[in-house]
């Protein structure tokens, strides 16, 4: 397998992809080393934990380039992730006693009733390239914690950075058969579903979700799916500052190239602002740095993936073809490197691909809306429903609006954010199941309940 730089296109590392028969020997090699990890005291287990925080931390330049390297993001956000990762394992760490110890819910008369957390065991781990860093501490570092193993499978775009998670959780604790990578692309992945594993946790696109889910059914385990989004964000007439929502929400569009599974996809304008926030939000997107992601002050750099290039000429050429104003973008890069220019189309409908698949790539389609029931019915028109976004003055006003549009996550004033402390789950073709906060912790538990009579 090859790992090739996407800012360069030339080949950094050759890897020897996992088989049938390694991987059989990976598993057998966690089922067996999981009971002793699991008989850890709870808080022994957090302790290796927090030292892989700090190993990140130690190593935060040599991983920011790695992750660079292979992924092609700017090297400021590569920290930045690395950073995010630490802030999410401190609360996981932090809460975990509270979330993992057994819970006495009555004692009466003699009967105790009590629910205890167990590990579901050896779990897979089918992770994607965006931010490996943090959607693989959503999955791994809770199912640490449990007392679960993990076979880890980052994708084939980022497996350099999965092998130095390994190297670091190892090097701060975390027994050698207790987690273990497998290397490789979607065939590896495909291998999965009939081994005998006792969770899956995948993120990752909506169609291989499927796949996954359909195929892992008939084996009764749990299996928890994060997939695409197509996010919508509103701005209503009353906000007082349009020159920065319409940085903030670019910045929402924009960041990490729009390779987020939570970044604003869609945008929806009150008519009364429309131009004026046009205007500024195209401004603002005009000034983003494109280039090498290792030169400072770059924000645009390449996209992970050669075929996006492609997705996303094809959805900007199919708007323009059919009626959109291009503000600015538009273009493939010229030079080596899968470059895409951040481009801003208006004119948009919803019969157009821009505004109904995902992009994952840097442009956006603004719509002008009339009222907030038109912004509503708008936002609810997709497959998806991972976040929605409103920009307004007013809380009531936005929580009327977000109650009726089924996501998982709504944003008043924010967007494209993600905290420990609150779940992060998906709706429809977003997926089911949360990780993150109390929910996120016990996901990777199966609760046993105890009756407890004393003589
Ligand atoms: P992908 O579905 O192509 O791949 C995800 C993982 O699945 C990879 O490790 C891949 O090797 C593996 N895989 C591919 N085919 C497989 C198969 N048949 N069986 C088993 N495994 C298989 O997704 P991607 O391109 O890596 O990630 C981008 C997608 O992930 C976007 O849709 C994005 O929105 C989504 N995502 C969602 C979240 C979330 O939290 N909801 C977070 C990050 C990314």
């Amino acid at each position: 397998m090859q790992i090739i730089n996407p800012a360069t296109e030339e080949v950094i590392r050759e890897l020897e992809e996992d088989t049938q028969e390694s991987l059989e020997k990976k598993i057998r090699e966690l089922h067996a080393a999981q009971p002793a990890w699991r008989s850890l005291p709870l808080e022994m287990r957090i302790q290796v934990i927090r030292a892989y925080s700090s190993l990140l931390e130690k190593n935060m330049e040599h991983l920011a380039n790695i992750l660079t390297s292979e992924m092609g993001k700017p090297l400021q956000q590569s920290r930045n992730e690395i950073n995010g990762a630490r802030s999410r394992i401190q609360w996981l760490a932090e809460n975990a006693e509270k979330y993992l110890s057994d819970e006495v819910m009555t004692n009466v008369q003699g009967m105790t009733e009590k629910i205890s957390y167990e590990p579901l065991g050896v779990v897979a781990n089918i992770s994607a390239w965006n931010y490996p860093h943090l959607v693989g501490t959503n999955v791994f570092i809770p199912a640490l914690l449990a007392g679960n193993a993990v076979l880890y499978k980052p994708s084939e775009y980022t497996t350099l950075t999965g092998l130095e998670i390994e190297r670091l959780l190892k090097e701060a604790g975390v027994p050698l058969d207790v987690f273990h990578v497998a290397v490789g692309g979607k065939d590896v992945g495909a291998l999965l579903p009939e081994m005998p594993l006792d969770g899956y946790f995948f993120t990752g696109s909506y169609k291989t979700g499927k796949l996954i889910y359909e195929r892992v059914a008939p084996k009764m385990v749990p299996c928890q799916c994060e997939m695409g989004g197509k996010d919508p964000l509103y701005v209503a007439d009353d906000i007082a500052n349009i020159k920065g929502v319409a940085a903030a929400t670019a910045d929402g569009a924009f960041y990490n190239n729009g390779q987020s599974c939570c970044a604003v996809e869609r945008i929806y304008v009150h008519e009364k602002i429309f131009d004026q926030y046009v205007e500024e939000f195209v401004k603002e997107v005009r000034g983003y740095k494109m280039g090498s992601p290792v030169e400072p002050g770059v924000y645009i750099g390449p996209l992970a993936r050669k075929e996006q290039v492609d997705v996303i000429e094809q959805q900007v050429d199919e708007a323009v073809k059919y009626g959109a104003k291009l503000h600015t973008g538009g273009k493939r890069g010229t030079d080596k490197g899968f470059y895409f220019e951040p481009t801003v189309l208006t004119d948009v409908t919803h019969q157009m691909s821009v505004m109904v698949d995902e992009s994952f790539g840097p442009v956006i389609g603004i719509m002008k809306v009339k009222d907030d029931a038109e912004a509503i019915e708008r936002m609810a028109d997709t497959e998806y429903g991972l976040t929605a976004a409103v920009y307004c003055s007013d809380q009531k006003r936005t929580e009327n609006i977000l109650e009726k549009i089924n996501v998982g996550t709504g944003y008043w004033n924010c967007c494209d954010r993600v905290s420990a402390a609150v779940p992060w789950s998906g709706r429809k073709h977003s997926g089911f199941g949360a990780t993150l906060s109390h929910l996120g912790l016990r996901s990777f538990t199966k609760p046993k309940s105890y009756h407890l009579k004393g003589d």
